[in-house]
């Protein structure tokens, strides 16, 4: 759908450089979500494998997300063997709602409530990312949190549109649950894509 440049700007690689891959097509439906025109994998051209590790190799940066869309409603075994045989660290973030193709470096859960995510993408996760809406969200993050390995990292990230309110009850959790850390949309803060 899309590829960029950038800054991570969210979760553990948080100001690291990286190359974002975004894949056309989701099904999830989040009423709340913010490439909506990602929905429609038809609606995107085609590009091929070679031409994306092309893309990502030509910046200094060699740390590839593909992200949606919903990236693992693709199989993505070629790609990012493609991406690590160039040289490319390969991260993902996905909904965990469908079962894991291709070999990572990174994998970043970040469940939605509207299709639960897979027990078995769940286990495999680097880094749980709950985004939070309101205070029974705390509970739902930990039902998720109960489901992921011991080295997982954790982390509470304020939906964009209400930060305001929900940051300061991220802090006060975090202070009381420290294997919680909060994770900020700091490229949203630095206007960058
Ligand atoms: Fe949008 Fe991501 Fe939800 Fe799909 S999973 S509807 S792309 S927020």
């Amino acid at each position: 759908m899309e590829h960029f440049y950038t800054i991570q700007g969210e979760g553990y690689n948080t100001g690291r450089a990286a190359y974002f891959l975004r894949l056309g097509g989701c099904d999830v439906g989040c009423v709340w979500c913010d490439v909506k025109e990602s929905w429609d994998a038809e609606a995107h051209p085609r590009v091929a494998i070679a031409d994306m590790v092309a893309a990502v190799t030509s910046y200094p940066g060699r740390n590839a997300v593909i992200t949606g869309g919903e990236p693992l409603m693709h199989d993505l075994t070629q790609l990012t063997s493609s991406l690590q045989e160039a040289g490319c660290q390969t991260w993902i973030e996905t909904s965990g709602a469908y079962p894991l193709s291709g070999s990572w470096d990174w994998i970043c859960v970040s469940p939605k409530k509207f299709k639960a995510p897979l027990p078995q993408v769940l286990a495999e996760a680097h880094e749980l990312k709950v985004v939070v809406f309101n205070k029974s969200d705390f509970k739902w993050a930990e039902e998720h949190a109960a489901q992921v390995g011991e080295n997982c990292r954790l982390y509470l990230q304020p939906e964009w549109s209400k930060a305001a309110v929900i940051t300061p009850l991220i802090i006060d959790y975090v202070k009381a649950n420290p294997r919680w850390q909060v994770s900020l949309q700091t490229h949203k803060y630095l206007d960058i894509p």
